[in-house]
């Protein structure tokens, strides 16, 4: 796919100064940042896209190259313009860069570029699963539901903070950056290296006097209570992802998300094909020869049904629309059919009477299939192997 202009990219003219660029980057790393759209593909790649687009133009020679010769100008120049694309951990690194330390908010990533940009940690609670038994009715017509969960909650004693009495001291071994450096000598000289503080484990703060119920976590084992929207439509095994219902992030982190995996409880009649619902229809013999009229069972209770005069077993009749919504895309909520599949019940025991019944009837030419019949009947068993 050919790349867009990176001014373009950005929203900014061409005669954009090098503050506007920035700042035009800044609006839309925070819009499309993938902790703010987790798992929408296209945010992440329009956020991909800003930053090749702002790694190019905040140079000044490469933007000029850029301006000269368009994309191919400022390949193999190093860095990712044009050529091959950036990933993740550079563009997390370049973030470092232009929000520096202070761009919490809800952004926990932890550790930005080598020696640039460090940003504090923020703890992401633990994520929750939860197995949901649905049945057939509330398949098709979706349904609400409150779980009471236990899960980590922010502690009330010391409102997630993790101290008894409210105070948060800098960290003395690492003064409050949250990382360390270590010089080493190394064959290639002098070595610099960056790790998290082993003593405050990242955060540049440490507690003295730990909250007594928590322990310093910020959080506790407790309960809370979820209601979940279940749309129309859902089947076995999808995966309906909540985000920030999970448990509480230590020291007022983010939350953790909570999984809802669909158990689909199997219907007494009814069987499910794809969004289609199939119904085995039962019939005596001269129920399928004389023709009648019966009920069958669908979602929403039961439905009449015509039987023509000589119904054949194995004939297939449709009711449009009573089957199971689709649950998304572009055809989302069209529904799908009862299928209504019939065999005829043969008897396996008669009286006296029936027997001599039959026998008669046996000789009977109406009881043979006439050529026709035969071939239509065989074509339609020859179908099922095709
Ligand atoms: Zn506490
Ligand atoms: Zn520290």
């Amino acid at each position: 796919m050919a790349k867009r202009d990176y001014y373009e990219v950005l929203g900014v003219a061409k005669t954009a100064s090098d503050d506007e660029i920035k700042r035009a980057y800044k609006k839309m790393a925070i819009k499309y940042h993938p902790d703010r759209n987790p798992g929408d593909k296209e945010a992440e790649d329009k956020f991909k896209e800003a930053a090749e687009a702002y790694d190019v133009l905040r140079d000044p020679e490469k933007r000029q190259r850029y301006d000269q010769f368009g994309p191919e100008g400022v390949n193999g120049m190093g860095g990712f313009g044009g050529g091959q694309s950036m990933n993740m951990d550079d563009i997390f690194s370049m973030f470092g860069d232009i929000f520096g330390g202070g761009f919490g908010g809800g952004f926990g990533r932890g550790f930005g570029g080598q020696g640039q940009g460090y940003r504090k940690p923020k703890f992401k609670g633990k994520d929750q699963r939860l197995r949901v038994e649905l049945d057939l009715n509330e398949i098709v017509n979706g349904t609400t539901k409150k779980f009471k969960l236990k899960n980590d909650v922010t502690c009330s004693h010391c409102h997630g903070s993790g101290s008894e009495d409210g105070k948060v001291d800098t960290c003395p071994t690492c003064h409050g950056t949250g990382y360390v450096v270590r010089t080493q000598q190394s064959i290639f000289g002098m070595m610099q290296s960056q790790s998290a503080c082993p003593e405050c484990h990242g955060e540049g703060t440490v507690i003295k006097n730990k909250c007594h119920e928590c322990h310093g976590e910020g959080i506790k084992q407790g309960e809370s209570i979820v209601e979940v929207n279940f749309p129309a439509g859902l089947s076995e095994g999808m995966v309906l992802t909540l985000e920030g219902k999970g448990g509480a992030g230590r020291h007022n982190g983010v939350n953790g998300d909570l999984q809802i995996i669909i158990k689909e409880k199997p219907h007494e009649e009814l069987l499910r094909d794809g969004n289609d619902l199939v119904y085995n229809l039962l019939l005596s013999v001269p129920m399928a020869t004389l023709g009648c009229t019966v009920e069958v069972p669908t979602v929403d209770g039961k439905a009449k049904i015509n039987i023509e005069p000589g119904t054949q077993p194995g004939t297939v009749l449709r009711m449009k629309g009573k089957g199971v919504p689709e649950v998304q895309g572009y055809n989302r909520g069209q529904k799908g059919d009862e299928v209504i599949n019939i065999s005829v019940y043969i008897p396996e025991t008669l009286s006296k009477d029936e027997k001599e019944a039959m026998k008669k009837m046996d000789r009977s030419e109406n009881f043979i299939p006439a050529e026709s019949v035969r071939s239509k009947i065989f074509s339609k068993f020859r179908s099922y192997f095709e």
